[in-house]
């Protein structure tokens, strides 16, 4: 008999998910080294103190229901349990997910991981996490908008979005693939795909039709001599920002 099981159905994702398989494979087949400093994550685990501060100053964690949309192996939402939220983390990634609760016997954290993307998780929790974090992810999915109205409706009136990505023109082209994947060798060729970065105002349009109130935008700019990471007002390449839904 040819009969799909009641869970295969429950759990299939719908025609229209917006997920780009091939995004989802790359990550898949190099998420066994999420956790290694050395390895291509290593900007993740460079940025992820950074990005932490940022969060934790402008909306402090301690108890805060957090939800970490595209988490990956768990660098932040880890980062964020450590500093006293609960943390819900989401990625479409099999592997990462099963990397990110592995990490969580070594770490003793309890972080609720799922697989599933922010649109299916949405329809279930809308308007149950006080913060909402998106860091990384926007760029490798084929409709940044929805994900972005999707983070807008789990988020409750007056809680905070925080998003990083990549700009798009010649000199993120230069850093972020030329720079950062043929030159220094820092991510595998391929990571970032120059079409797919995003523009601050394209993200600011998005957020508007979001209803969500972009607050500020940083830069998180890295320099290749230091070898560090540091967060300033040039947004030309890497950047983060936050957003608040009103009440
Ligand atoms: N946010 C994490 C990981 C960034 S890597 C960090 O910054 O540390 C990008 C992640 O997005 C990958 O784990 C990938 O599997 C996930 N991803 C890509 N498309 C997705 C989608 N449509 N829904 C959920 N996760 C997705």
């Amino acid at each position: 008999m040819n009969q799909v099981s009641p869970q295969a159905t429950e759990y299939s994702m719908p025609q229209s998910a917006n997920v780009d398989d091939k995004e989802i494979s790359k990550f898949n087949e190099i998420a066994f080294r999420w956790w290694d400093p050395e390895s291509e994550f290593k900007p993740l685990h460079d940025i992820n103190p950074l990005r932490l501060d940022y969060i934790n100053k402008h909306s402090p964690l301690n108890n805060k229901n957090v939800i970490d949309v595209g988490c990956g192996g768990g660098l932040l939402s880890e980062g964020m349990s450590k500093l006293g939220a609960k943390v819900t983390g989401i990625d479409m990634g099999e592997r990462p997910i099963q990397v990110a609760k592995l990490h969580l016997h070594e770490s003793k954290l309890d972080i609720n991981y799922q697989q599933t993307t922010a649109e299916n998780f949405a329809e279930q929790h809308a308007g149950q996490f006080e913060v909402v974090s998106c860091m990384e992810m926007l760029e490798h999915v084929p409709d940044p908008g929805s994900v972005i109205r999707a983070c807008s409706k789990l988020v409750k009136p007056g809680g905070k979005l925080f998003f990083s990505t990549i700009n798009r023109n010649p000199k993120s082209y230069l850093y972020a693939i030329l720079g950062a994947e043929y030159m220094l060798q820092m991510l595998p060729k391929g990571t970032h795909d120059y079409k797919k970065m995003i523009k601050p105002s394209e993200l600011a349009r998005w957020m508007r039709s979001a209803e969500v109130d972009l607050v500020d935008i940083s830069g998180m700019a890295y320099n290749p001599v230091s070898k560090h990471y540091s967060l300033n007002k040039d947004i030309t390449v890497n950047y983060l920002c936050y957003a608040e839904k009103s009440l």
